[in-house]
């Protein structure tokens, strides 16, 4: 019978797929990652970085390089659009005895993907394969086979088990006919960045929700390519719009004008419009298939949990992979991947991004009130803030696990 070349495949090298791969590699355990794309795109979606995930790139030594190139946020705020008005500021601080990283950091996850592909380049036991689109999956007992648009045409690859970090569309999730269930919320989502200084201009911190029944708004802080950084605000925009309408100059310089008026012309860097969903995998583990990340699970970016999420399942599926793989584990471990991640997604992430949703967008007056109320008096009393903080840095539900 023929050897099956003892390695893992990788479909998909974003930052999940690459975070899974060098944590493998770290261990000397072959890994192949294939993308589609002919290099990493810089895509301006993730930014916000939680403290539990920064508690995890520590223990891969990534997190220095991911403070250098980011901004630490210890503080962000809710404001009430109609009246202007700040309701609540929270700041990581109080978290200061539960985490050695009280803030988040603001870094692009173009810049984390960077970091990866630098760093594996030295690595024997990494490579990664741009141009080459994972077209197909089929398992046999004792490996998994995929076939791959390369530049040189079709290829079959062979190996111990495959992870399928290929983003929401992914092909491996579709190709092991795991069916990804939920709903896809009517209006999408418009990210406008700005060099535009929303902190000096608009009294604004590096990370803000702005609730309002009609339109409310996100605004954040990204390093960008170094100072002065750039600004990216977010905006919910009807289902029935052509996208082509939504991004035309006019339109954009109109919205930002109609959210913060100014005398000048917006100078715009990006413009990106989102469909939104909230979907989880019946399963993230299919015999020698698992999925993670966006393939795995999918949600609106309200209090940038995907990526975490996403860079968590990596942590926890690797730390497994290694002890089948060095220490003779039972596969069976493999299913505790399903058991503990998608638990985690769905009751944790889930309903978190579908409260915060509904929290920015509450249209009834009485239960707008109330979430601002209790915004209110959270912030305003420490130890409710802290336990409010333990939620929204993910720290609570990664220590239930
Ligand atoms: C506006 C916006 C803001 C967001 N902000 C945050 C935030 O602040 N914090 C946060 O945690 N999350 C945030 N998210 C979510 C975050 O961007 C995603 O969760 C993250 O990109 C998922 O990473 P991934 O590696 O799983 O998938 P992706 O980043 O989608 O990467 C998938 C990769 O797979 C490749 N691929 C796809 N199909 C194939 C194939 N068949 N063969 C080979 N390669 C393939 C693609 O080229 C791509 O490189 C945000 C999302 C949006 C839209």
């Amino acid at each position: 019978m023929e050897r099956v070349p003892e390695r893992v495949l990788i479909s998909g090298g974003g930052p999940v797929g690459l975070i899974c791969a060098y944590a493998l590699a770290k261990e000397n355990i072959p890994v192949i990652v294939f993308d589609e794309n002919s290099e990493l795109q810089e895509d301006p979606r993730a930014a916000t970085t939680h403290p539990a995930t920064l508690e995890l790139l520590a223990d891969l030594d990534l997190v220095g390089k991911v403070i250098e190139q980011g901004l630490i946020c210890p503080i962000f705020r809710f404001w009430d659009r109609p009246t202007g008005n700040l309701v609540a500021e929270f700041d990581h601080e109080l978290l200061r005895d539960d985490t050695d990283y009280p803030y988040v950091v603001q870094c692009e996850q173009f810049k984390l993907t960077r970091i990866l592909v630098d760093l594996m380049r030295s690595m024997t036991a990494a490579d990664i394969r741009f141009s080459h689109r994972v077209t197909s999956v089929s398992q046999e007992d004792q490996s998994v086979s995929i076939e791959v648009d390369s530049p040189n045409g079709i290829k079959q690859f062979q190996g111990r088990y495959l992870i399928g970090s290929d983003g929401g569309r992914s092909t491996v999730r579709t190709e092991a006919k795991i069916p990804f269930e939920g709903f896809t919320w009517a209006e999408r989502f418009l990210v406008l960045s700005t060099p535009f200084d929303f902190e000096a201009q608009r009294g604004m911190c590096h990370r803000n929700y702005i609730s309002d029944p009609e339109e409310w708004c996100n605004c954040f802080k990204v390093a960008g390519d170094g100072p002065p950084g750039l600004w990216r605000t977010v905006y919910p925009e009807a289902a029935d719009v052509p996208e082509a309408d939504l991004l035309t100059d006019e339109y954009i310089q109109n919205k930002l004008q109609n959210f913060f008026p100014s005398r000048d012309k917006y100078d715009i860097v990006h413009r990106n419009l989102y469909t939104v969903h909230q979907r989880v995998a019946a399963t993230f583990r299919k015999g020698r298939v698992m999925i993670a990340g966006d393939a795995a699970h999918v949600n609106n970016s309200i209090g940038g949990m995907g990526l975490n999420g996403g860079i968590q399942d990596a942590v926890n599926l690797a730390e497994k992979l290694i002890k089948v793989w060095k220490s003779g584990a039972s596969d069976s471990l493999l299913d505790k991947y399903n058991d503990e991640r998608r638990t985690f997604a769905i009751e944790f992430v889930q309903a978190q991004t579908i409260q915060n949703k509904n929290r920015l967008e509450a249209k009834d007056p009485k239960k707008r009130k109330k979430f601002l109320d209790d915004l209110q008096s959270i912030a305003a009393d420490s130890k409710k803030a802290r336990q409010f903080m333990l939620k929204s840095s993910m720290i609570e539900a990664m220590r239930r696990i």
